[in-house]
């Protein structure tokens, strides 16, 4: 029996095209306005190849037009109560949903996704994430004491999921007081436009929210533009590197959500009727194009077979077509490049000798359609197993053991998602934590909610969109004003005597050595650095590390990683018998302290006695700093837990050698991270004499790893290094530019200071959670719970 097509009605959102004349304008300060160069592009239909409308390809002229007018009305927009804006949200809120069919037919006809996908996907989670983030923007004082917004946000956003998306970015960005500049997708600006007519219709002052449309160009304009805060990027991970790399020497904040090569893991208990529905909503939702799409199927060896034939038998009944015909499982895709791209990975993958198989049906002949594809017999280190194609294509892997299966899970440079499908509770959760991604789905998949916070691990990019953890990435911590500038050497006499630029000099061995994997290490370049006290004398030598010393620190790092699933009680309890240690020692380190720095005794003291004090406050934290459950709606609750972010490497500010040292380096440790710490140049046997003290107190070899030198060569070296996750520098503003531009190789987090630090004596500027916020990822774990 075929169907005949159940085509929903287009009229409304064609008059409403028409309505914007034969070209579209974009919308800045409130106003609709012609782009300056005069230059357009078309957005056509990918059902059917067809020409839907003109939009204006906007340039730099158009970018300052809306940036300057988003400045001009930051300035009153924060300054409105909460409840203000919280209104202003509910009022979108309610206006998308009183839209929501006009939405959901431009949305299905611009970008070629299907209908029922729009209507009852894409517009309400739009709609409850507006909704959702009224409610942030009505509580934020009190939600997020002590912060502040950022100022004007440039958001860029991707094709696939075009009003979602906006929704992600604006909802957010708006309810902590910023305003925005929003830069759509080229294929998918419509909705876009749509969303602009609804900000003047609830009368939002002008400025807060402007829409300019374009492709890369105006994109990269908009990333380049001097008073804009912060960039907010959704798409390739290519683009998003780039985007790294033009704002490095700026302190443009970033958040970045980039592709995907998400596993879909079945073990041989799961209920497989469920597996092949999840396996349509994880591949063929959306044509595949979804940055989180379950593409790397894997599945447990004595299943595969029974598994693959019930998914070709329902490949076999899916159904492809016009993105308005309601009967639809799978849309258009959404562009010829896109497609192109989609029919060469493919080519590649019959090149590699996998398997492929594809339905006997076939796809409309106008419009741009793929069909859904499988492919079996794959060898992980395949291209099609590495590479994000984004499209509906499938590719299926084999394993034996739950740990063999979090192997190849984890064998990828990606890691956004996954879903785990078995029956049996301990399994699952057994694996969750060990996979490495920002949204694991427990026998579900590709489930999205305001309360949950979404975004990647690793080459997915960092940040997060969705729940509280989403808004931290539109505030500042408001005392930062108050960080002073950050000394790079420290003593006048110091630097007559060269550290600055560090003197070599033959080792001789009443030097302090390095440390690495719990072990006394000496640099592997055999030359040593002096160190002089506030008089000028030689007060010791440390090793002159250099790029095979940091190798090592890290390689002994990633040895240590079982820190990481160390009891948070026995971290603490190892930290607290560090500080305990120390205590023991407090007269000789206030003594090496008035040494080098020739301060009185008191003060000196008063710094043993506050590194005491910060000790106690992370070991405390070690099992305090905890996740959250999110409240998220059907059948399942969202546990949003806390994960290292692995090893990182801490370069440490050059004054309170010690405090300074130990308040950089504890709040990753009680996390569960591993360390390469870089102490202070100038005078870092503080840090020396501190790795006794550490090994007294059961720190397990490897947690903290220590390797002198000089501060930005290390530095340099830390942040080129792809198994260092990430990346603290208390330095300099331009090595502050230098690693951030080199961490965008492999995604690193950095925090870099710019030549600002806080005052390491003020409890107020220490804030344990300013610190604990950046030395954890967010996993969103969705499991079943309640009816
Ligand atoms: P893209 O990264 O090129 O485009 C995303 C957005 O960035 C668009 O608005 C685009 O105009 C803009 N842009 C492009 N170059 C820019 C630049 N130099 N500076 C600033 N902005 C720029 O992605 P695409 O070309 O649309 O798709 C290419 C691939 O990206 C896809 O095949 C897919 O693998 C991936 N992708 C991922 C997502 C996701 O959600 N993570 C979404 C779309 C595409
Ligand atoms: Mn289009």
């Amino acid at each position: 029996m075929d169907y005949g097509p159940a085509q929903e009605s287009d009229i409304l959102a064609r008059e409403w095209i028409k309505s914007h004349g034969p070209k579209f304008r974009q919308f800045v300060n409130g106003k609709w306005v012609a782009p300056k160069a005069k230059k357009y592009l078309i957005s056509r239909e990918p059902s059917t190849g067809r020409k839907l409308a003109s939009i204006p390809l906007s340039g730099k002229q158009d970018i300052n037009h809306a940036v300057r007018s988003a400045h001009e009305a930051f300035d009153n927009w924060k300054k409105l109560s909460c409840h203000v804006r919280a209104r202003y949200l509910y009022a979108m809120a309610r206006q998308i949903q009183k839209n929501a069919r006009l939405f959901a037919v431009l949305e299905a006809l611009d970008n070629g996704k299907t209908i029922r996908e729009t209507r009852d996907i894409d517009i309400p989670l739009v709609a409850r994430h507006f909704y959702h983030h009224a409610g942030w923007a009505q509580v934020r004082d009190s939600a997020l004491q002590g912060y502040e917004p950022l100022g004007v946000i440039g958001q860029i956003i991707p094709w696939n999921f075009p009003m979602l998306m906006l929704a992600w970015k604006i909802a957010p960005a708006l309810a902590m007081g910023n305003t925005v500049v929003l830069k759509p997708a080229e294929y998918t600006s419509l909705t876009a436009l749509l969303f602009a007519e609804i900000c003047e219709q609830i009368n939002l002052p002008p400025g807060v929210v402007n829409i300019v449309t374009g492709d890369g160009s105006t994109g990269a304009e908009l990333v380049k533009h001097r008073d804009i805060s912060k960039i907010a990027f959704t798409g390739s991970t290519e683009v998003g590197r780039k985007i790294c790399q033009v704002t490095a020497d700026s302190e443009k904040r970033l958040s970045l959500e980039l592709g995907g090569k998400s596993p879909f893991i079945v073990f041989d208990d799961a209920d497989l009727d469920g597996v092949v529905e999840g396996i349509v909503d994880a591949i063929w939702f959306n044509q595949g194009q979804v940055c989180c799409a379950g593409s790397r199927l894997l599945v447990q060896e004595s299943i595969t077979n029974k598994l693959y034939r019930k998914i070709k038998n329902r490949m076999e009944k899916l159904r492809v077509g016009h993105s308005l015909d309601k009967g639809v499982d799978i849309g258009a895709i959404v562009a010829p490049v896109q497609l192109k791209t989609i029919e060469s990975l493919v080519s590649k993958g019959l090149d590699e000798g996998a398997d492929m198989w594809q339905p006997s049906w076939t796809c409309p002949k106008e419009g741009w359609y793929y069909p859904p594809t499988l492919f079996t017999n794959v060898a992980p280190a395949s291209l099609i197993a590495q590479e994000e194609i984004f499209g509906p294509v499938l590719i299926a892997m084999s394993f034996r053991t739950p740990s063999e299966a979090v192997k190849l899970a984890n064998n990828t440079r990606y890691g956004l998602a996954a879903s785990i499908w078995t029956e049996n509770i301990n399994l699952a959760l057994d694996i969750a934590p060990k996979v490495k991604a920002g949204s694991v789905w427990v026998n579900c998949t590709n489930v999205f909610d305001a309360a949950s916070g979404f975004g990647g691990y690793r080459e997915s990019g960092f940040g997060r969109e969705g729940g509280i953890e989403g808004l931290y990435e539109y505030v500042r911590f408001g005392i930062e004003k108050d960080f002073l500038p950050a000394p790079t050497v420290l003593s006048p006499l110091n630097k007559s005597k060269g550290v600055g630029n560090v003197n070599q000099v033959p080792g001789i061995d009443r030097t302090a050595k390095m440390y690495m994997g719990g072990k006394q290490k000496r640099p592997d370049g055999g030359y040593n650095m002096p160190v002089f006290n506030a008089s000028g004398d030689l007060a010791g030598q440390v090793g002159l590390g250099n790029r095979k010393d940091i190798r090592n620190a890290v390689e002994a790092a990633h040895a240590a990683e079982g820190w990481s699933t160390t009891a948070a009680h026995i971290r603490a309890q190892v930290l607290y018998f560090v500080g305990e240690n120390l205590e023991a020692r407090a007269a000789e380190f206030a003594g090496r302290l008035s040494d080098l720095l020739g301060q009185t005794k008191r003060r000196s003291l008063r710094e043993v006695n506050m590194t005491l004090e910060r000790i106690f406050t992370y070991a405390a934290y070690a099992d305090k700093y905890e996740g959250t459950i999110h409240d998220t709606p059907y059948r399942n609750v969202t546990l949003a837990m806390k994960e290292p972010l692995g090893v990182m490497g801490i370069v440490c500010p050059e004054e309170a050698p010690l405090l300074g040292f130990v308040s950089a380096v504890l709040p990753p440790i009680a996390m569960g991270n591993t360390v390469v710490a870089v102490p202070s140049s100038t005078f870092p046997l503080l840090a020396t004499d501190l790795y006794q003290v550490l090994d007294t107190s059961d720190v397990p070899p490897g947690v903290v790893n220590i390797v002198t030198g000089d501060k930005d060569l290390l530095a340099d070296v830390l942040s080129d290094h792809d198994d260092v996750d990430g990346l603290w520098y208390f330095g300099s503003r331009e090595g502050s530019t230098r690693i951030r531009y080199s961490s965008a190789a492999n995604m690193k987090r950095t925090w870099v200071n710019f030549g600002r630090n806080p005052d390491w004596f003020d409890p107020a500027q220490t804030k344990p959670d300013y610190f604990l916020h950046k030395a954890v990822q967010i996993k969103n774990i969705w499991i079943p719970y309640g009816e």
